[in-house]
């Protein structure tokens, strides 16, 4: 069986990641592996984040613990018609995590909120690449969809 990217670089399924919101009031904790990490300049991620795109990194949700604060939900529907529901640290507003319908069992990390070393995951792919801006390259060497893959 082909060995998945994560495991090339040396993730194993043991290995165990924190982070948390801004304030620190929010925290969790990851275990193993990404299933899938993208970079995303949806709409969406661009409105949440405030920025040009977000990183989503996706775990199975059992690999994914909330270990301390309060994390309040918000639910949009996308263009696709397909729930989107955000969580965010109550008190600074960061948001930390998602679950989305079309990914059943996963749940989304904001990649920018790992503590250090942050960027600890390799990036697998690029999505809705027709809304980034124009100044922003795309990195060689993993797949770029112009919209949602699939
Ligand atoms: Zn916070
Ligand atoms: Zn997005």
């Amino acid at each position: 069986m082909e060995q998945s990217k994560s495991e090339r670089i040396g993730v194993t399924m043991t290995d165990v990641h924190e982070g948390g919101c801004f304030c620190g009031k929010v925290r969790y904790r990851t275990t193993g592996a990404p299933k899938r990490v993208s970079a995303c300049a949806c709409r969406w991620c661009q409105k949440r984040t405030g920025s040009a795109l977000g990183v989503s990194v996706y775990f199975d949700q059992k690999d994914v613990v909330f270990t301390q604060g309060v994390l309040k939900p918000f639910g949009v529907i996308s263009d696709a018609g397909r729930w989107i529901e955000s969580e965010f640290c109550s008190t600074c507003g960061t948001t930390v995590s998602w679950t989305l319908e079309f990914l059943p069992g996963h749940r989304g990390i904001a990649g920018g909120t790992f503590d250090e070393p942050t960027f600890w995951y390799d990036l697998e792919r690029f999505v809705f690449a027709r809304s980034k801006p124009d100044w922003l390259t795309l990195p060689e060497g993993i797949e770029i969809c112009q919209a949602m893959p699939g």
